[in-house]
């Protein structure tokens, strides 16, 4: 469809389609990096005692409160701190007051698709870099001329992570453009490099509380960085919209980040799920490469992966499947409960007899 009333942008537009959200109860859904757990008790408590009259009025713009938990929790000053309504918006701001230069914005060739659509959107030229051919990021391919440099770590939907030391040499090398790391699988199992925002000026940071700290319906996301780059984000935000925090989440998602206890042993709990999961899926047969998230990428050499999506589906199992060039015979597979792995693993093996 299209309309003479369109502009030319949004008549050129790619969006981003997201993973099915079923109305159907009772499926067994791996198929969008969701936490199988779900939130703290104390964010549940938080978001039920601010229900009441206060919500007639604004939230406070700039959630002073979750952003001084987020300083709080990474030992980082207020003013390095930046919030939005998921991490998706806070990255739509970085593409739109950070990424906009004359020379093109780098990412992988297999990447969070997002990325793409937002150059659509704020018209920002970008070029692919080719993972390796064990699909890791090689960070020396890096090294042209760019606009700023963009990956998620570990690395969707492959789960790879790059290691500290590989991000700070990239660093050092860049030194002309802003580097994003999306940290949107971080706590399971990586190690996050704000502890390198006070030593590099051009290092962006995002996490989400979307997966680790099962509140992927609260939305909130945030980033940190040098005040400079935060000054930026702001100066969008507040061109586009004043509030992007409610009320419930900017409560919420500070008692998620005091609730420590309940985080650590939700990630722990997560990271054993997805070990198991992992040796499973082998025993079958698959290629399952080497995760640090809360999902696996995985390929059974014996079976067409549309098609296994398809039979899976038929058995109230959805995981999802990328179109796209290189990953075309993998499934993402979402960690679920040990429940939900189990019969994943136990579909699997009938299917696999048929
Ligand atoms: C899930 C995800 C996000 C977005 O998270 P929200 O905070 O829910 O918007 C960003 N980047 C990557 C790589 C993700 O997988």
């Amino acid at each position: 469809m299209s309309s003479p009333f369109w502009s030319d942008i949004v008549a050129r537009l790619d969006p981003y389609v997201p993973g099915e959200q079923p109305k159907l109860a009772n499926l067994t859904k791996l198929n969008t990096n969701e936490n199988p757990y779900g939130p703290s008790p104390r964010v549940l408590e938080a978001i039920a005692g601010e229900l009441g009259d206060s919500l007639r009025l604004y939230p406070d713009p700039s959630g002073t409160l979750l952003r001084q938990a987020v300083a709080d929790y990474y030992g980082v000053d207020l003013a390095q701190v930046f919030l939005g309504n998921g991490s998706d918006e806070v990255l739509a701001h970085i593409f739109q007051a950070l990424l906009k230069h004359e020379e093109p914005v780098l990412f992988p060739d297999i990447t969070y698709s997002f990325y793409p659509v937002y150059c659509g959107l704020y018209q920002v030229d970008y070029q692919r870099i080719p993972l390796g051919s064990d699909y890791r990021i090689q960070v020396a391919d890096y090294l042209c001329s760019n606009g700023g440099i963009i990956f998620p770590n570990p690395n969707a939907p492959t789960g790879i992570l790059l290691s500290l030391p590989e991000i700070e040499w990239l660093l050092k090398k860049n030194q002309r453009s802003v580097l994003i790391v999306d940290e949107a699988y971080i706590d399971f199992g990586g190690e996050t490099a704000v502890s390198l925002v006070g030593r590099y000026p051009n290092l962006l940071v995002t996490q989400t509380l979307s997966k680790s700290r099962s509140l992927a319906g609260l939305r909130i996301g945030f980033a940190i960085g040098d005040v400079a780059l935060i000054e930026a984000l702001e100066r969008v935000k507040n061109s586009f919209n004043s509030y992007p925090l409610s009320r419930l989440a900017i409560v919420g998602g500070a008692a998620a980040f005091a609730d420590e206890d309940y985080f650590r042993e939700v990630c722990e709990q997560v990271v054993r799920s997805r070990e198991t999961l992992a040796s499973g899926l082998k025993s079958l047969g698959f290629e399952v490469l080497p995760s640090s998230a809360n999902f696996l990428l995985a390929t059974c050499p014996s079976r067409d992966a549309v098609e296994l999506a398809a039979r899976l589906r038929e058995k109230g199992i959805i995981v999802r499947h990328f179109r796209q060039p290189r990953i075309e015979q993998f499934l993402r597979i979402t960690i679920g409960t040990t429940e939900q792995n189990r019969r994943l693993l136990d579909v699997l093996v009938e299917l696999l007899k048929q």
